[in-house]
């Protein structure tokens, strides 16, 4: 074992997961308060969603103001992030990336990281921030090690994703959908059922456009077990050529047959990714650690809350530190105290949301009660729509990422 030093950053390894995020307020406020020039993806925003019914009616959702919303590709985020803590502190930020974290000893303040040769670098810390997303390693070393430390999963991993990435339409085409006139000053992310063979269920195509004309998204379906993804029968194995997402994407026919056989291609070619997870865990700090994001409380794609709570870690966590003046222990206790509380608030949200995506199916009390509340408010509205709001928009919030405006 031996002490890894310190390296000046490097650009990031290739690869890492790429799907589009809806940012908020909440995300892009806690990325521009320290400093991060956001302007490059505000200069494109997020304009709104639609979402086609199985019956084929159109709900669109646009969100005003304009501004308020950009939907930017994760890696492509992940890569600005980091371009802009280069410029900003640039003597206060070591990256390694090839470094894996293996464990963790909170009694002693050490975690052990393994290289791409194998070998294993222990390092000592002051505070540990487990922000290892929905996996942690962190977090499993605060169940081992933090007595009562407790998670609860619901849904654990039961949808699967892939995505394909900047497809271009074929000269002079236009797509016949809805709102397409947007296109050429923001992005427009839209939803679309589509057929899910058997055992998979509820299948989803999403698709948005890019400034320069050319469009990525992805499908997401629920899998029928938890076998290895891809291989087995219920994980996508239903799904493997291009022929067959050409044709599980065939009723699509708003978008021109050349630019779902390019869609198709790249679904081949890309791995299934899971998702789906809700956790809620006890506690979000142990003895100078503290967990933040997906680690603390992975949430399904479903609310579009994931990254936005994320990054709004970052600026509590940061608030506690400045506030505490150097001790450490308070500052932790502070940020349980504060975080805590959203953090379950969360999760209850996201499980609920799964269920109104219809996700879960149809046999789970959420379902029932999100359908009881559509039916009561959708009478309430007809009958008195000064006093209730339509109903009709909740389901699209769902699909729309759009639920945390403030
Ligand atoms: C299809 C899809 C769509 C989504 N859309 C939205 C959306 O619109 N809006 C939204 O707010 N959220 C969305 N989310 C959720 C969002 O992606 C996550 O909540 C967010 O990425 C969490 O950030 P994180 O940094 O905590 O975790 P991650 O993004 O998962 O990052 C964790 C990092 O830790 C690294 N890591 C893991 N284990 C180790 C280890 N042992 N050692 C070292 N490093 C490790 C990983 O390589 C990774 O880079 C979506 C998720 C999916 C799957």
């Amino acid at each position: 074992m031996r002490q890894q030093q310190p390296q000046r950053a490097r650009p990031l390894p290739p690869g890492g997961q790429c799907y589009h995020l809806a940012m908020s307020h909440r995300g892009m406020g806690a990325v521009e308060q320290v400093g991060v020039d956001m302007s490059r993806f505000r200069a494109f925003p997020y304009r709104g969603s639609l979402l086609r019914k199985i019956d084929g009616h159109v709900q669109e959702v646009f969100h005003e103001p304009i501004s308020a919303k950009v939907l930017v590709e994760r890696m492509e985020l992940v890569r600005h992030i980091v371009d802009e803590a280069q410029r900003l502190v640039p003597e206060r930020i070591t990256f390694h990336w090839q470094l894996a974290c293996k464990e963790v000893d909170l009694a002693r303040q050490t975690a052990t990281f393994s290289g791409p040769d194998g070998a294993l670098h222990e390092l000592r810390y002051d505070l540990l921030v487990g922000a290892d997303g929905v996996n942690s390693r962190v977090r499993d070393a605060m169940a081992q090690q933090v007595p009562g430390f407790r998670q609860r999963w619901s849904g654990r991993m039961h949808r699967i994703d892939k995505f394909f990435h900047h497809v271009q339409p074929p000269p002079g085409s236009a797509l016949q959908t809805p709102s397409s006139e947007l296109d050429a000053s923001a992005t427009v992310l839209r939803f679309y059922y589509v057929d899910s063979p058997p055992p998979l269920t509820v299948g989803l195509f999403f698709i948005h456009n890019h400034a320069d004309g050319t469009y990525s998204g992805g499908v997401s379906f629920t899998r029928a077990d938890e076998s290895e993804v891809g291989v087995g029968v219920g994980s996508g194995g239903s799904l493997r050529t291009a022929a067959d997402f050409e044709a599980a994407l065939g009723g699509l026919t708003m978008y021109p047959q050349e630019m779902r056989a390019a869609i198709a291609e790249q679904l081949a070619a890309r791995p299934w990714y899971t998702s789906g997870s809700t956790l809620q865990v006890s506690r979000l700090t142990g003895p100078r650690v503290v967990l933040i994001g997906d680690a603390a409380h992975a949430v399904s794609a479903a609310f579009g809350q994931g990254v936005n709570s994320a990054l709004e870690d970052c600026t509590v966590l940061a608030e506690a530190l400045a506030g505490a003046a150097g001790d450490v222990d308070a500052a932790l206790r502070h940020y349980e105290r504060r975080r805590r509380p959203d953090a379950h608030a969360l999760g209850t949200m996201d499980h609920q949301a799964e269920a109104f995506a219809g996700f879960r199916g149809k046999w789970n009390l959420s379902y029932w009660v999100f359908q009881t509340h559509m039916l009561v408010n959708g009478w309430l509205h007809r009958l008195l729509p000064g006093r209730f709001g339509d109903p009709g928009l909740g389901p699209l919030y769902v699909a729309s990422y759009g639920c945390d405006e403030r």
